[in-house]
């Protein structure tokens, strides 16, 4: 069995895990994070194809957002979450720690592990107890991680192949504006324009915004408030605002990025209040917080610019921790005086 190694050897892992997929002769099941996004499913679909072009018998497990339905060719390209696994099975694990239950999605990993997980992920905070743990928190999205991967097997990007990781690309870089855009970044965007990635076919896919959206950020940004001399912006959504405007929770994922990018402010969340004991926040920084330090505090995880968590607790409760930690970030940051 492969052992772990330390993180430095990227490419060295990356090669492993090209030599032990182009070894293996039995089915390789897909699985990403739950409430999937550009870069999960992108992550996915890119290998997914990738990996059947080589003939490979591979199959994604995701509950596909209905934005991002775009991405697929065909309805059952992409299988809802349940698969059952058989020792023969090699689990490949995107955008999400594999030993993290609660946020893997598309198989039930308590008690069934199969034989080999190989795990590409970039978040710092994931264990790496994969048989094959790559991890790496300096890459911009796990599809730019999958496009590395992808030319290590040899395979040439074509416009099906590459549209999906361009796109995970694009959403974990917010469209290229994000500080991880970085020339790594943009000279593989650009190593995947050549190959035939669909621009234009991706933004104006992303681009159209149903119509209760509206209704929507109407009632989300009615609650929007500012707190710690303005340095962060808050706003809630909760199941009587989806039921009022004709939403899913789904469509709730982008909203945060509404409200990051509010003029004098270092830090957004959005409280998603799920049920009287049980809030998810989507933090959001400009780079001098630590969102991830917020949110590891609160039991969650993710990066530096964009963390979560799902706190068990009314949203006074969870309101009141989020607001003891921000302050002692800020604090850390030399930014809490007064606060
Ligand atoms: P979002 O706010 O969009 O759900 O997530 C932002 C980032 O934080 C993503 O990278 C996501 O993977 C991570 N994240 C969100 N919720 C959680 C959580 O509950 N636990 C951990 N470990 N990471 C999370
Ligand atoms: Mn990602």
């Amino acid at each position: 069995m492969l052992m772990n190694q330390g993180e430095s050897d990227y490419t060295g892992k990356l090669e492993r895990a090209a030599q032990l997929l182009q070894d293996h002769t039995g089915p390789v099941v897909l699985v990403t994070h739950i409430d999937p996004d550009g870069d999960a499913i992108g992550s996915c679909l890119g290998l997914q194809r990738t990996l059947r072009f080589l003939g490979k018998n591979a199959q994604t497990y995701a509950s596909v957002p209905r934005y991002l339905n775009f991405l697929l060719e065909n309805e059952d390209e992409i299988l809802p979450p349940g698969v059952v696994l058989t020792p023969e099975t090699l689990l490949v694990v995107l955008d999400v720690d594999s030993h993290d239950s609660k946020r893997v999605e598309g198989v039930t990993l308590e008690g069934t592990f199969p034989n080999f997980i190989l795990n590409i992920d970039h978040h710092g905070t994931n264990v790496r107890k994969a048989q094959l743990s790559i991890v790496e928190p300096a890459k911009a999205a796990c599809a730019l991680m999958v496009a590395e991967l992808v030319a290590l097997l040899g395979v040439a990007f074509t416009r099906s192949i590459a549209t999906p990781l361009f796109t995970g690309i694009s959403t974990d870089t917010g469209s290229f504006r994000f500080t991880n855009t970085n020339s790594e970044v943009l000279e593989m965007a650009s190593h995947l324009l050549s190959g035939g990635a669909d621009l234009g076919f991706i933004n104006e896919s992303l681009s159209q915004t149903p119509h209760h959206m509206y209704r929507l950020q109407a009632q989300v940004l009615g609650t929007v408030e500012f707190l710690h001399g303005g340095l962060t912006i808050t706003a809630q959504v909760n199941t009587a605002m989806l039921e009022t405007v004709g939403a899913s929770w789904e469509d709730v994922e982008s909203l945060v990025g509404v409200i990051r990018s509010a003029e004098g402010t270092e830090l957004a969340v959005l409280f998603k209040v799920y049920s009287e004991d049980s809030v998810k926040l989507s933090l959001r920084s400009r780079g001098r917080v630590s969102a991830q330090n917020i949110a590891i505090a609160l039991g969650g995880g993710g990066h530096m610019a964009a963390a979560g968590v799902t706190v068990n607790a009314s949203y006074a409760e969870t309101r009141a921790r989020f607001e003891l930690e921000a302050v002692k970030e800020f604090s850390r940051v030399g930014m809490g005086s007064g606060l």
